[in-house]
C-alpha cells in the first residue's frame, strides 16, 4: 500500500530504528538526520516517515507531509544558524539525476558557498 514501510528500504529502517542515524529534528511526520557522506558544512536529510519513492510521489500522494518536509528543513536551517547566509534544498529525482535511495528526501545544504547559479 502507498506510503507503507518497505522491508528493502534503507530509510524505512532509519525511521524504524533499525539503522542508526545522527537525528537533528523530528516531527509526527517527518525525520531529519545527518548524511553519513557530507557535501557542506551542514548536510542533513529530511525525510517523510512514510515510504514514497521520490518527491513528486509524496507531494501527489500526501501534499502537506510534503510541505511538512520543507517547512522542516527551514527549522533545520535555522537551529544550523543558516537561515540568515542561506541554504539549499535539493530532492534528486531518478537514477540519472543521482538518486540513490529511493525513500523520497530533501537534502539540505548550508554553510559553504554554494556555486550554482554563478554570481
Ligand atoms: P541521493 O543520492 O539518493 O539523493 O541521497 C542519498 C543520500 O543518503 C546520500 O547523500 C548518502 O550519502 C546518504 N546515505 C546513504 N546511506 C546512508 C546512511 O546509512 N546513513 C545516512 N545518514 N546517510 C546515508
Ligand atoms: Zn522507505
Amino acid at each position: 500500500m502507498a506510503g507503507e514501510p518497505q522491508a528493502d528500504c534503507l530509510f524505512c529502517k532509519i525511521v524504524a530504528g533499525d539503522v542508526p542515524a545522527t537525528v537533528v529534528h523530528e516531527t509526527e511526520t517527518t525525520l531529519a538526520f545527518r548524511d553519513i557522506n557530507p557535501q557542506a558544512p551542514t548536510h542533513v536529510l529530511v525525510i517523510p516517515r512514510a515510504h514514497y519513492a521520490d518527491a513528486a510521489s509524496l507531494a501527489e500522494a500526501e501534499p502537506d507531509v510534503a510541505a511538512d518536509v520543507v517547512t522542516v528543513a527551514g527549522r533545520v536551517a535555522e537551529q544550523e544558524g543558516a537561515g540568515d547566509s542561506g541554504y539549499r534544498v535539493v530532492f534528486n529525482t531518478g537514477a540519472g539525476a543521482g538518486q540513490t535511495v529511493f525513500h523520497a528526501h530533501a537534502h539540505l545544504l548550508a554553510g559553504r558557498g554554494l556555486n550554482w547559479p554563478p554570481g
